[in-house]
């Protein structure tokens, strides 16, 4: 006899990472291609020793670094594998069966698979003709089984970026027992100084006696870090004590706990490997432009070209020129920004593209 498992999970598409193909450039997972730091290798390497214990489950030290840094109590900041598990608990911890996630779509792939899995049902609100996020249509798609909403910003993968006044005007029209959550995992790559810092605008919520915005953050972009899985939430107090109790002990390990704490230390070098990206960002969009290329402005460490349907045929030329991009079936292509070199090669596909 075969297992009984859940019928709806046959339905579920598993989520699809980006491809790495051999001797191909991978411009597909919005990773950063420069290696990493030496001094955080070095960390790791003498962590590694260790490895037969068990992490410090609650990650006092990172936790400290963090709460130190950015400002709140070490109460207001809970760790995870990666700001993916976060997600997932912060839908575990609100919502039970039949109450509603919401989103913007297209967004981030794990919205809908971690909603569904838990057992809520999605709301996805479509994004704008010029690939933002439709913050009026998210508000008026909220509805009393509304438990959490998700504000990608800047949202993966289109790259745009909601201003401060914009989510301040949103916040005030979710209801206050409805958690909003800003989802900052590119927040490092954003050079628009009208863009809020998420933490230091929860703050004021908070101090407004509005406990519903959380922030999440990660040590898998910016960082460099992908392949360790280590995030973090900053959220209310009461919101973090929840988060703790759907936590899987030990999720976040030894060695990533390290590798953030001495990624924290090298945050000058890594911010400056940021800007660095930002720049680049700018060339291989003015060359898309220029090419004859729709591509919103993006604040975060890729470009989002809206193909549509010939999104596919796109993804297999730029295959063929040794280029793994992210294609999004009907949708677009989402091109991570890499070294120069790399840049230059996805470049030279593209207008190899262009003037077929
Ligand atoms: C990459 C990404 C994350 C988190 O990645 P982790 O590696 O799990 O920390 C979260 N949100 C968005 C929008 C992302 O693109």
């Amino acid at each position: 006899m075969t297992v009984r498992t859940r019928a709806d999970l046959d339905a579920l598409p598993s989520y699809v990472p980006g491809k790495t193909v051999p001797g191909a450039i991978k411009l597909a997972s919005n990773e950063v291609s420069a290696g990493p730091l030496p001094s955080v290798v070095r960390a790791v390497a003498e962590a590694a020793t260790a490895m037969n214990r068990y992490p410090d489950t609650g990650c006092a030290e990172l936790v400290d670094r963090l709460a130190d840094r950015l400002g709140v109590p070490a109460g207001q900041v809970a760790t995870g594998s990666g700001s993916v598990t976060l997600c997932q608990q912060l839908i575990q911890a609100t919502c039970a069966d039949g109450d509603e996630v919401l989103f913007p779509w297209r967004s981030f792939e794990a919205y809908p698979l971690l909603t569904h899995v838990v057992g809520a049902a999605q709301v996805r609100v479509p994004v704008t003709a010029g690939h933002a996020l439709d913050l009026d249509a998210m508000a008026a798609a909220i509805t009393p089984r509304t438990r959490l909403v998700f504000v990608c910003n800047p949202n993966n993968p289109t790259g745009t970026a909601v201003r401060s006044g914009e989510l301040e005007e949103f916040v005030a029209k979710v209801p206050d027992d409805v958690l909003v959550v800003v989802d900052e995992a590119y927040k490092e790559f954003v050079d628009d100084p009208h863009v809020p810092d998420g933490v230091e605008f929860a703050k004021t919520q908070w101090a407004r006696g509005r406990e519903n915005v959380a922030v999440l953050r990660t040590f898998s972009k910016a960082y460099g870090l992908a392949g360790l899985r280590v995030g973090y939430a900053v959220a209310s107090e009461p919101v973090v004590e929840t988060l703790r109790k759907v936590y899987v002990p030990f999720a976040v390990n030894s060695l990533a706990q390290v590798a953030a704490i001495a990624s924290l230390d090298a945050e000058d070098e890594l911010m400056e490997r940021c800007r660095a990206i930002v720049a680049e960002r700018g060339r291989v969009r003015g060359a898309l432009l220029g090419l004859g290329f729709d591509v919103p402005e993006s604040q975060a460490n890729f470009v989002w070209l809206p193909l549509g349907e010939r999104t596919l045929e796109f993804n297999d030329h730029c295959l063929a020129h040794k280029v793994v991009v992210r294609a999004f079936a009907g949708d677009g292509a989402r091109v991570t920004i890499g070294e120069p070199d790399e840049n230059d090669a996805f470049l030279a596909a593209a207008e190899a593209w262009s003037a077929q």
